[in-house]
């Protein structure tokens, strides 16, 4: 199985850095190194600040329309190459084949889905109050975008701003994750290879600290976007706050999935376990609180624990395993600590518990239950395998504990009464709420948080708006 060494991609032409430095690349599967990426210092991004300004300039003179072709072009290349990306995924994240497959086609609609919409980023003309007026509200590109992207979806978390940035008309530094570099640099050759000018998109890695702290002051730079943990987000949001630039931030959850009395149990069970162990948990709209109502909750915990055990661990490459291993070995240490504190407070292990093997980062998959409000599992995001389920009486009692968090991404809930359901949206304070299912992030509906999981949108014509500004013209007679 071949794997790159990866390089950057700055003013259309794909090199090392100038310094020559790069980071080596490990195989959480294997922790075997695999090849290596290119790190970018000062030199490096000043070059790529010099060709997104040209680049804005290039691109926000072509039409949406024909934006819009080379986007296609560019998302039909990346459904060419799906299985050739695919293993490159799965040996940098850990995730398995079909998840990265899955990934890569899925960034391909939403490169389409952008594409279209870009051509609708409609004004206003407004009624004037005295005759020969014209009163125009019109929306313009932001300028060029430093967008900085993590390592659990390594090319989703990319295509989302730099296509919303590109339909817009906006040109992009990507600061894409140095642990997971090969299949985001294949998403920007897709671009590359349909013809995006020079300079549009630019692609960099190196220490995300000093990328950030470099690019965000920059005058060159006029909007940002950032997808991680919430203290990261605080601290990138402040910089920008102080440099006066646009953001947007899609930070850490802490779901709440709430399944009463009167759902389908069994459903819900097989679609919480699907949820929570996709991308082995590393996925921050993944539910991780069950909250269950008491009448229903053995009932939900043995369903629940049977999807748990059913899950089968192993090299994402290989065809069986339905879960790989965690991305990185912080991974490993957090799930360990929060499963060892929960028990120790009390809480009950029903599933798994332990890392597997000592040789690549594989966890089991694992339920705990009966856990305290003060365990840290239940305050801090998991971001791994871990579910906890616990019992509540009443629609008053899992309204506060839901919304109990910081965190407000997304929510999940079961039932079959449609006034529950009404009274959970109107109630429920996350950005985003499945009831009975979970057919989250899809290109076409809006995707964000709100409190400390972050503001703006990574989905839907909502998407684009982040990247737009808004100017009003007036113009009376002569
Ligand atoms: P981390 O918080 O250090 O990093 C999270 C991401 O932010 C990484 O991609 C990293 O490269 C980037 N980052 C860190 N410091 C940065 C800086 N100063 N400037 C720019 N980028 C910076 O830790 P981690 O171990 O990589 O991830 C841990 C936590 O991050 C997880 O537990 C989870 O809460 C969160 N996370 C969230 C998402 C998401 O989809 N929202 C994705 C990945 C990680």
């Amino acid at each position: 199985m071949t794997y790159p060494d990866v390089l950057l991609h700055i003013n259309g032409a794909w090199r090392g850095s100038k310094s020559g430095k790069s980071i080596a690349i490990l195989n959480p599967a294997t922790e075997e190194t695999i090849g290596t990426v290119a790190h970018a210092d000062k030199a490096d991004l000043d070059e790529a600040l010099e060709a997104a300004a040209a680049g804005f300039k290039a691109w926000r003179a072509v039409a949406p329309f024909d934006r819009a072709k080379l986007m296609r072009k560019a998302a039909d290349i990346l459904r060419e190459r799906a299985d050739h990306i695919a293993p490159l995924m799965v040996q940098e994240q850990g995730k398995t084949l079909a998840e990265a497959k899955m990934e890569t086609l899925a960034g391909a609609d939403v490169i389409d889905w952008m594409a279209e919409e870009g051509k609708r980023t409609y004004g206003r003309v407004i009624p004037p109050r005295a005759p020969g007026v014209y009163q125009l509200s019109l929306r313009e590109p932001v300028g060029p975008v430093a967008a900085f992207t993590p390592w659990n979806f390594p090319i989703n978390q990319v295509v989302r701003k730099l296509s919303a940035a590109l339909a817009s008309g906006c040109s992009i530094i990507v600061k894409a994750p140095e642990e997971t570099p090969a299949s985001p640099a294949e998403l920007i050759r897709a671009f590359v290879d349909a013809g995006i000018p020079a300079g549009v998109i630019n692609l960099v890695y190196g220490v995300p600290a000093e990328i950030s702290e470099y690019l965000i002051p920059h005058p060159i730079i006029r909007k940002i976007s950032f997808t991680g943990s919430t203290s990261v987000g605080k601290q990138l949001a402040a910089l920008a706050g102080l440099h006066m630039k646009r953001a947007t931030m899609e930070l850490g959850g802490h779901a709440p999935a709430i399944v009463f009395n009167d759902a389908d149990v069994t459903k819900a069970a097989a679609v919480l376990s699907g949820a929570k162990y996709r991308n082995a948990g590393q996925v921050c709209v993944s539910p991780t609180r069950m909250l269950v109502q008491d009448k229903v909750y053995n009932e939900f915990v043995d369903k629940f624990v049977e999807g748990t055990k059913a899950v089968k661990v192993g090299n994402g490459l290989d065809a069986a395993s339905k879960m790989g291993a965690l991305a990185n070995p912080r991974r490993v240490q957090a799930i360990e600590g929060m499963v060892q504190d929960a028990v120790a407070k009390g809480a009950k292990l029903k599933a798994g518990g332990a890392r597997i093997g000592n040789k690549g980062y594989f966890f089991e998959p694992t339920v705990i239950t009966d856990v305290p409000k003060d365990a840290r599992a239940m305050n801090e995001e998991p971001f791994g395998p871990l579910a906890l389920i616990s019992p509540f009486s009443s629609f008053e009692e899992v309204e506060v504990e839901a919304n109990r968090l910081p965190y407000g991404l997304a929510s999940y809930a079961f039932t079959g009464s449609t006034k529950t359901a009404t009274a959970l949206g109107s109630v429920i304070e996350s950005g985003m709420l499945a009831i009975n299912g979970a057919p989250l992030a899809l290109p076409e509906v809006p995707f964000g948080g709100i409190k400390d999981s972050g503001y703006g949108s990574e989905g839907g014509t909502e998407a684009l708006e982040g990247y737009l500004n808004i100017k009003y013209i007036t113009q009376s007679a002569s």
